[in-house]
């Protein structure tokens, strides 16, 4: 069976790179394509300890059109992302995207255009295994709990604040629930802010420092009681098992796939 033609976009970025390794030592991928304005006219093989030809290139329509890969993996930032994906997939290029910062709109935009081009996308804003159970059992004890809160850490780097993850996490556990959850508030506010934003009717606290790469626990009230469910991440290799196995699957897919709880 022919190998699966890789182009990563954000390759000189932190998860670009995780990503080029992940798919240089797959042996059923082949990395054909880095793309990222940052790190132009770089080898790959001097940032990465791997054996390639490879240029990073600055222009993604370009390399889509010269290269033709089968599958392109988007670790970029909000603001290009829409525009990557719109380039990869008017060229039946399928996607596999872990840049975060989505609006329900965006989402859409996205469906429509994999609907329109008849070619797949899979958007998650948590490619890890153990993050995606994490919001699988929230999703599950949402309906058991009437007061919840999240409180996510993410390294100083983050652009975009609260994570993609717990905004999903906030959407699933709303979705398992009849009613919102009780809000608690506050009669004397010293600091604006200080109770965190909101997502669903859930306080969700986001925290920037070195130190992590993306904690998050989800935090369960009720009567003489109360239930962590708790993620961490500690190196972004955590990334990587999914992101291969959304590479192998998107192009047996149909639209878009958003969360990678509907691949697993
Ligand atoms: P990063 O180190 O800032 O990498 C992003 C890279 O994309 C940068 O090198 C950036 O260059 C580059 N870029 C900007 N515009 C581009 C374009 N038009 N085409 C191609 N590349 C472009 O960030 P990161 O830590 O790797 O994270 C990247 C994204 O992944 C973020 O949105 C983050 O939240 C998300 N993330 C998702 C997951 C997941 O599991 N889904 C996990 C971790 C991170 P400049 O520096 O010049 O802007």
């Amino acid at each position: 069976m022919s190998r699966i033609r890789v182009l990563v976009s954000g390759a000189y970025g932190r998860m670009g790179r995780f990503v080029m390794n992940a798919v240089h030592d797959a042996r059923d991928m082949e990395l054909v394509g880095a793309v990222d304005p940052a790190g132009v006219g770089h080898a790959v093989s001097e940032i990465l300890d791997i054996d390639t030809e490879l240029q990073i290139s600055g222009h993604l329509a370009g390399s889509l059109d010269e290269i033709r890969p089968d599958v392109m993996v988007d670790f970029t930032v909000p603001d290009v992302v829409m525009d990557n994906i719109e380039a990869a997939l008017t060229r039946k290029v399928a996607c596999v995207v872990g840049t975060t910062g989505f609006s329900p709109t965006d989402i859409q935009v996205v469906q429509n255009m994999c609907h329109r081009t008849g070619t797949a996308a899979v958007v998650a804003p948590n490619f890890s295994i153990g993050a995606n159970l994490m919001m699988r059992f929230a999703k599950e004890a949402a309906r058991s709990f009437d007061y919840a809160e999240i409180i996510e850490r993410h390294h100083e780097k983050k652009v975009d604040s609260p994570s993609g993850t717990a905004v999903r996490t906030a959407e699933l556990m709303a979705q398992a629930r009849e009613e919102a959850f009780e809000q608690v508030p506050t009669e004397v506010d010293k600091a604006p802010g200080s109770r965190g934003g909101t997502v669903e009717s859930i306080q969700v606290h986001a925290t920037r420092m070195p130190g992590y790469v993306a904690d998050q626990e989800v935090v369960f009230g009720g009567p003489g009681e109360r239930l962590v469910i708790s993620h961490v991440s500690i190196s972004r290799e955590c990334f990587m098992p999914g992101v291969l196995l959304a590479v192998r699957k998107v192009r047996s897919l149909e639209g878009l796939v958003h969360g990678l709880e509907h691949v697993l």
